[in-house]
């Protein structure tokens, strides 16, 4: 008997001791989970005030690029409007250029002359001046020309000279009064054919200041055999190129064929007549009016 309670005794002691145990580890563990818990807990809290600090970054990020956005177009806006005032003020400007160029160039200066429309017998250039000698058939004579032509003109026979071309002037401005003696002189010479050298239409032309007749050293006056020269061939490669054209050349339907008459009629306007292989009597009046603002270019 004494041995069973002794056993008992023992397993109670035994499950007491097991119970304590195991109690002590699920409080152990109970702890552990509340704590991981609390831990959690506040780790979502934190999680959770974070988020909402990103948002509030987000939110001022959105808002200043909107700004920016909002920025950027109104400087593009702003950009845009002084571009096109800074347009229109160059526009301004270069049409009061356009328009000062035009008031200082006599329209007379790009007209077509014919046997119908001719200069007006009062009419003198706006300036002259004298072409230099060296380049003029019987110097003593002081041949002059439009004032502004003048450098394209001896800019031309300075070239042809150093390419070794013989070429001089043998008439260049004529004055109406001078004009009607030549005209005199040669019907008294040759008749009515005096129409055929001294041109009707090649008169408006010489009263102008703008237009010459080439001669040679070896020509002199006998320049109606211009067309067989070096020089003649030089000027049909070369003179379009200081804006001379020839008013009458081989073939035209208006007036004789006149070798050695050039007029100027600005670099832009012979540069495409010789490009495009036209006469200057051929083009409209009105087409060759709108060269007249680059004349002197
Ligand atoms: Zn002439």
């Amino acid at each position: 008997m004494q041995k069973s309670i002794k056993i008992f005794s023992i397993v109670t002691i035994l499950l007491a001791g097991a119970a304590g145990y195991f109690g002590y580890q699920t409080y152990l563990q109970t702890h552990a989970i509340q704590s991981l818990t609390g831990g959690l807990a506040s780790t979502r809290a934190d999680l959770a005030s974070t988020t909402a600090e990103l948002g509030r970054v987000y939110g001022e990020l959105g808002n200043t690029r909107i700004e920016r956005d909002g920025f950027e177009l109104s400087y593009r806006a702003e950009k845009k409007r002084l571009d096109d005032l800074s347009f229109q003020v160059q526009n301004i400007g270069s049409m009061v250029g356009v328009l000062e160029k035009l008031q200082k160039t006599d329209p007379e200066l790009i007209a077509k002359y014919s046997k119908i429309y001719f200069l007006n017998e009062n009419y003198v250039p706006d300036k002259l001046a004298l072409l230099d000698p060296q380049y003029v058939f019987k110097p003593e004579r002081g041949l002059r020309i439009q004032s502004d032509t003048k450098q394209y003109l001896e800019r031309l026979l300075t070239d042809a000279a150093r390419a070794g071309v013989d070429l001089q002037i043998i008439s260049a401005y004529r004055s109406f009064g001078e004009q009607a003696g030549l005209k005199q002189a040669y019907s008294v010479t040759y008749g009515t054919g005096a129409n055929k050298f001294s041109a009707d239409q090649g008169y408006s032309e010489h009263q102008l200041g703008t237009t010459v007749d080439f001669t040679t050293k070896a020509l002199g006056a006998g320049f109606a055999s211009f067309e067989g020269t070096p020089a003649y061939t030089w000027l049909l490669a070369h003179a379009h190129e200081y804006g001379f054209v020839l008013s009458y050349p081989k073939n035209n339907s208006y007036y004789v064929f006149e070798p050695w008459h050039w007029r100027f009629v600005s670099r832009s306007l012979a540069g495409k007549l010789h490009e495009e292989d036209k006469n200057f009597y051929d083009l409209d009046q009105r087409v060759l009016d709108t060269y007249l603002v680059s004349f002197f270019d």
